[in-house]
Formats: structure tokens, C-alpha cells, sequence
């Protein structure tokens, strides 16, 4: 079978940490191209500055990975569908949920792969937490979410704008994990959104949701945390106590701590070709609808403004 020749769309921190290494080390893929308006793209690879130039005058490309900030990410996916080419979203899906259902819909019609990519859920704990979980009774969730934006997000002006989510960017990872190892359905009670004077969007947010069951679920959310960093999920349950450490990486159960290999973006990877092969699209909405609830009920307090 031929290779699935792809290009990516956005080329900066996360194309090439991760996107780039992926692809290069998946058969089933061949980069053929990258877009970018200002960073030259990797050595030996055709690069263009925009997306509408790759698909005018670039290389032939059967799939694409928007690897932009979201606020674009609309008009991009569209172009491409319109075409026929098979999109890989990276987190979160979009600007708007609104929008993100309209490219369901489109790929829907069009017959195309639209695969909105949620890398937290292959962490190497996420897919054994769920199991465990399925036979238990949650009693309480608490989510600590705590990072510095100085070292993971350094003049990410996007990230600030309205769409870029702010402290939600890495939060929706965490809700990611939550939505997709909770036997029941998840929803918000009450949210405060901490907004420096500067900025449009929160640098810190307290979030109060709860499962269907009753379970109370807490999240704490901060991009102001200096020295350790948290990124964890402690569940509580009627046979102890489950941890998820380090982004999902590392789970503890009553009966011991699994510490297992990185492997979140070629299992994205591998499931994007799943998905392209059997003509299929997986785009799920559950963690973007949460951070809308947190904006449309959350109260806003205005906080220290930030200077990168
Ligand atoms: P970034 O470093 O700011 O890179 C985004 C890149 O998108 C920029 O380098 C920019 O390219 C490019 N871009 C902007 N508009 C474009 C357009 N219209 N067409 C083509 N390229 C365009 O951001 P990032 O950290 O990689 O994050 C990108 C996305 O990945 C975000 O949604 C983020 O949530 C997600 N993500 C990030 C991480 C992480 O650790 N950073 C982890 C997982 C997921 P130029 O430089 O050429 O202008």
C-alpha cells in the first residue's frame, strides 16, 4: 500500500517536537510537504508559505496536520476538504465548537477523514485508568493543573487572544483525559476565571463539574506555578485511590505504579492512518464543550497583568 503522503500546516513548537519525529518514524506516512508564512520549514523538504500555495503549485498531498494556533484553523481545514484531503486537528479542535461541527458535517459529506486529535488521551496511563475505572464507583476527582507559562508557552502571543483559550490551552488536555476515562457523562457547575488586566484570556481558573453519578469533580488550573510543575488526576473510588501523573504518563493504583514509554503522538498517528484507511472520522467535542461551559458560566475576576 502506498504511503499516505501528508503535510504540515504550522510549523512551530509542536510540529517539530513532535509531528516531524512522528511521521518520520510511521510507515505509513510520507512528509511531503511543510507550510509555514515565516519559519523555512525543515532541511530537504519542499516548503511553501501558505496552504493555498500547496495546494495550487505544491507537491500532491492526501492528508494534512493543522499544527497552527486554532483561531486559523477553520479556514484551513475547510480548504483542505474541499479538496479531498484527509485533516488531522491538533488540540483543540478549533476556536469555536460551532465551528469544529461544521467540519464534522463537511467531512461528513465529502466522505473525508477529519480526525481531531486528543494526544493527552494516548498518554501511556490513559488507556488503563479507563479500564479500571469502568468497574468502580467514583466518589471524588481532583485535578491539579499547575505549570509555568514562561517556559512552556514563551511569547506565544496567540495563546492570549480570544480563542487561544489561555491557561485552558494545557487545561483542555487535562479535561481531555477526564471526559474520556469517567464512566459517566461529566458536566460544569461553577467556574472563576482569572484574567490579568492585559489580556483576553485567563492565566488561572477553579472549576466545580460533577458526573452524572454525583461525583464531585475539582479542577485547579495555573500558569503562575514556579519550581514543580503538576500536571495530575487523582480519583477517588469504593477500591482506592487511582493516580495519573505527569500529564497521564504514570498511573498508581492500589496495587501498585506503572511508569510506561511516551508513545501519545505515534499512537495519534497510527490512529489517523486507522481512521484514513477505513474511511472513517473521529471528532469528539466533549473537552472543547467543557472550556465553553467555563466561559459562558464562569465568573470573570480581573488579576495582575502579565508580561511575558
Ligand atoms: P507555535 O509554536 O506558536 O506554532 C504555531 C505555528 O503556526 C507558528 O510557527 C506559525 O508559523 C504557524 N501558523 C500560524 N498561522 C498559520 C497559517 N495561517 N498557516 C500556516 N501556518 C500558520 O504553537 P505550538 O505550541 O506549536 O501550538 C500549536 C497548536 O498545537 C496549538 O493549538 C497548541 O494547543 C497545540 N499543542 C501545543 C503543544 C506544545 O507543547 N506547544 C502541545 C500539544 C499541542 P510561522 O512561525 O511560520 O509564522
Amino acid at each position: 500500500m502506498d504511503p499516505i503522503r501528508i503535510a504540515v500546516v504550522g510549523v512551530g513548537k509542536i510540529a517539530r517536537d513532535q509531528h516531524l519525529p512522528a511521521i518520520a518514524g510511521n510507515p505509513a506516512f510520507s512528509l511531503a510537504a511543510t507550510v509555514s508564512p515565516h519559519d523555512p520549514g525543515p532541511k530537504g523538504v519542499p516548503h511553501l508559505a501558505s496552504l493555498d500555495e500547496l495546494i495550487e503549485s505544491g507537491p500532491a498531498v492526501d492528508a494534512v496536520a493543522l499544527c497552527t494556533p486554532p483561531q486559523v484553523r477553520y479556514e484551513l481545514a475547510t480548504m483542505a476538504l474541499k479538496r479531498g484531503i484527509h485533516v488531522f486537528l491538533e488540540k483543540p479542535p478549533g476556536a469555536t465548537l460551532s465551528e469544529v461541527v461544521a467540519l464534522r458535517d463537511r467531512a461528513g459529506k465529502v466522505g473525508v477523514t477529519l480526525f481531531a486529535a486528543w494526544h493527552s488521551r494516548f498518554a501511556a496511563g490513559v488507556a488503563p485508568a479507563r479500564a479500571w475505572l469502568s468497574e468502580r464507583r467514583i466518589e471524588k476527582v481532583s485535578i491539579v493543573w499547575r505549570e509555568d507559562v514562561r517556559v512552556w508557552h514563551p511569547g506565544q502571543a496567540w495563546i492570549w487572544e480570544p480563542g487561544g483559550l489561555g491557561v485552558f490551552d494545557p487545561g483542555i488536555n487535562a479535561l481531555s483525559i477526564l471526559t474520556h476515562i469517567m464512566p459517566r457523562a461529566v458536566f460544569l457547575k461553577s467556574a472563576v476565571l482569572s484574567i490579568p488586566e492585559n489580556r483576553a484570556a485567563p492565566i488561572a481558573a477553579d472549576l466545580s463539574l460533577c458526573d452524572t453519578g454525583g461525583a464531585n469533580i475539582h479542577m485547579d488550573l495555573d500558569w503562575r506555578q514556579t519550581g514543580p510543575q503538576s500536571w495530575d488526576i487523582i480519583v477517588e473510588t469504593d477500591a482506592g485511590t487511582l493516580k495519573l501523573s505527569s500529564g497521564g504518563a504514570v498511573l498508581s493504583l492500589p496495587s501498585g505504579t506503572e511508569h510506561n514509554e511516551d508513545l501519545e503522538y505515534p499512537g495519534l498517528y497510527a490512529r489517523f492512518a486507522n481512521l484514513i484507511r477505513g474511511g472513517r472520522s473521529d471528532v469528539d467535542i466533549d473537552p472543547l464543550r467543557l472550556v465553553a461551559d467555563a466561559f459562558l458560566r464562569g465568573r470573570r475576576e480581573s488579576v495582575a497583568a502579565f508580561h511575558d
